[in-house]
């Protein structure tokens, strides 16, 4: 459990101190998050290789989905409102949530590839 708080707080997973972010991004000057290529505490090397952010694209992929069914659910069988209304929503949201989405993929990525044991 500690492991997903850590990575919701975009943690390095080896010392669970180090921030593998530099600056949040930012979403209205479409600025996207800078990253640390190590661990400012213990140096852990976050990209394992060229190119070894390509897969989160996946996770971005599987997280902006899910939040869009999960709104799609909410707003059009609970709250009842017009397609096009709860389509605009879901623009808005995935808008919103892109930046958000683009560190947690990352982060969510870099655990998949870690282990405790080094
Ligand atoms: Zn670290």
């Amino acid at each position: 459990m500690s492991k997903v708080i850590n990575a919701l707080n975009c943690k390095c997973p080896n010392c669970k101190k180090g921030k593998i972010f530099i600056k949040g991004g930012h979403l209205l000057l479409f600025k996207i998050p800078k990253m640390h290529n190590r661990c400012p505490e213990c140096h852990y090397k976050f990209e394992r290789e060229t190119g070894f952010f390509f897969g989160a694209m996946f996770v971005s992929y599987a997280l902006a989905a899910a939040q869009m069914i999960a709104s799609l659910v909410i707003f059009w069988y609970f709250i009842d409102l017009s397609p096009l209304n709860v389509y605009l929503i879901i623009c808005g949201i995935a808008f919103l949530l892109s930046t958000f989405n683009f560190k947690l993929s990352r982060t969510i990525w870099i655990y998949m590839f870690h282990s405790d044991k080094h």
